[in-house]
């Protein structure tokens, strides 16, 4: 495959709606080049998430201010292409400043109070600049997905305002940040530092490093780990420290206490270079996936959309993915909405003839661990299932179940804590009423479990027995419940463990799915 080089809006234009008339699904991945392994590893994350990857390079005049390093940022387009090509990138966008700004542009994007504090403050008109290229980015391209870097945390507040504002049909993805051997986060600007200032440096990471540790340690005070965060820049006159500041993740307001989701930003000067860094707080032992998580589902969550009365799998598909709720995470998990694209228009003629509903407990980032993805060539799951429902192919499954799953928009790994599954529950409960003739469900697994007791069913998490126990001493357990989607009447609810994230296995249900 050859990588295209674009250089005009509109070929990039035509590039996009090729890749669509292909049912294509496309992300962007914004940078100004000169990249580094922060760069790639957001190409990397698109590639996991999309069909066509797109990186766009372009330093863009408007972010600078005129005192500011446009004319000297680093540019280096031979090697950026050089590295592109042996990522397989799709198509590289690389405008010139007047194509993007032809004579008369005039037109700008004010991102509002969130935009005046920090970088905003230092840099008047920085996100201004970054908000109207950022748009204009997506109406060129046309993403599904875009990737933005954590490195920049108040940029992605900034993205995420934006979208949510001017309701854009592109969700975006965030990727942690990648730091030298040493702690410092990767940077095109590095590259400027003298050797001394290199090493100066790092006292950003190490106050971020610090104030992980008093958190850890169980000091919540934000003034406590802020002044010791300060302490650390004392002794090096090198460094200008323009900010250092703990705030909530979705005002960027400072916060009394630091919290897991909270996050302490730094930014200084060193010469003629300027660095920013940034730490999100989590619990001990957390992924930086999972600190993402926590800080950029700290918003509350939407009110429930008000209930449907015909039952439409377009409008739940793009609402699905267009949840602003849990939308800016690292990892996007995308076979809910392919079953609702895709598999569920192709195998379910006649939804009404849907008998039982099968909720997984967390699907897998890779769409080809759902059965419907090839159904001539069962894998470890769809095997599995079909042994726990009493089923030999994929024929006979459809003709009785479908699948869905209790994580729609995001989850880590195995792992999915209750704000997804709370998140998620808006659009399961849309999804049931897909399928009017409900008498069953049949639930795999600890997650889905303690989503459907918690948020379907309503029950206190005080109430709701641990998983292990319910199951110990059968293997699975059923009760008989009434959901006001399916007119109160009654339907059995199976609980079973999940055939591939857990080490026991539930006994066959056949006997009792008749
Ligand atoms: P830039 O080229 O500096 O505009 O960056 C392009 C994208 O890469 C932005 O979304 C940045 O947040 C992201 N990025 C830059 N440095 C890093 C890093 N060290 N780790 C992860 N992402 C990064």
């Amino acid at each position: 495959m050859n990588t295209r080089w674009i250089s005009t809006v509109s070929e990039m234009i035509s590039f996009t709606a090729e890749a669509r008339s292909r049912a294509k699904s496309l992300a962007l991945v914004p940078t100004m080049g000169a990249l580094h392994e922060g760069h790639l590893s957001l190409v990397r994350q698109a590639q996991m998430q999309c069909d066509v990857v797109v990186v766009s390079i372009f330093v863009n005049p408007t972010q600078f201010g005129p005192s500011e390093d446009f004319a000297r940022y680093p540019r280096n387009l031979e090697k950026d292409l050089e590295l592109l090509r042996f990522l397989k990138v799709h198509a590289v966008f690389a405008p010139s400043s007047e194509e993007m700004y032809p004579t008369g542009f005039s037109t700008f994007v004010d991102p509002g109070p969130i935009a005046t504090v920090f970088e905003g403050a230092l840099r008047p008109g920085h996100f201004r600049g970054v908000a109207t290229v950022v748009l204009k980015l997506f109406n060129i391209v046309r993403p599904d997905i875009a990737l933005f870097g954590q490195k920049d945390f108040q940029q992605v507040v900034v993205i995420r305002r934006l979208i949510q504002d001017l309701n854009l049909p592109v969700r975006i993805g965030v990727c942690p940040i990648v730091r030298e051997e040493d702690g410092l986060a990767k940077s095109s600007r590095n590259l400027y530092l003298s050797a001394e200032d290199r090493k100066a440096a790092l006292l950003l990471s190490r106050s971020l490093k610090r104030a992980e540790e008093m958190a850890q340690a169980g000091e919540g005070d934000a003034q406590k780990v802020l002044e010791e965060m300060r302490k650390t820049f004392d002794a090096e006159p090198r460094v200008r420290l323009d900010y250092a500041a703990i705030v909530d993740p979705a005002t960027l307001q400072p916060v009394a206490r630091a919290l897991p989701g909270s996050v302490a930003l730094v930014a200084a000067g060193l010469g003629s270079v300027r660095l920013i860094d940034n730490l999100i707080f989590g619990p001990p032992r957390s992924t930086p996936e999972l600190k993402l998580q926590l800080a950029l589902t700290a918003q509350a969550a939407d009110k429930e959309s008000s209930a449907t009365s015909r039952p439409d799998i377009d409008r739940l598909r793009l609402s699905i993915e267009n949840c602003r709720d849990c939308a800016a995470v690292s990892s996007i998990s995308l076979p809910p909405r392919e079953f609702l694209a895709k598999y569920l228009k192709r195998d379910y003629p006649d939804l009404h003839s849907t008998q039982v509903l099968v909720i997984g407990g967390c699907a897998p980032i890779d769409p080809s661990g759902l059965p419907y993805y090839r159904p001539e060539a069962p894998n470890p799951f769809s095997t599995r299932l079909y042994d726990l429902l009493g089923v030999r192919d994929f024929g006979e499954f459809k003709a009785r179940f479908a699948l869905t799953d209790a994580a729609r928009c995001h989850a880590v790994g195995n792992r999915v804590d209750e704000r997804t599954l709370d998140y998620c529950t808006k659009h399961l409960r849309e999804e049931l009423k897909l399928f009017p003739n409900l008498q069953s469900i049949v639930i795999l697994g600890e997650y889905a479990y303690l989503q459907f007791q918690k948020h379907i069913l309503g029950r206190e998490r005080v109430s709701i027995k641990p998983f292990g126990e319910l199951l110990r001493s059968e293997g699975w357990a059923q009760e008989t419940v009434r959901l006001p989607s399916h007119g109160e009447r009654a339907m059995r609810i199976f609980y079973c463990y999940h055939p591939t994230y857990e080490s026991r296995k539930s006994p066959p249900l056949a006997p009792y799915l008749t």
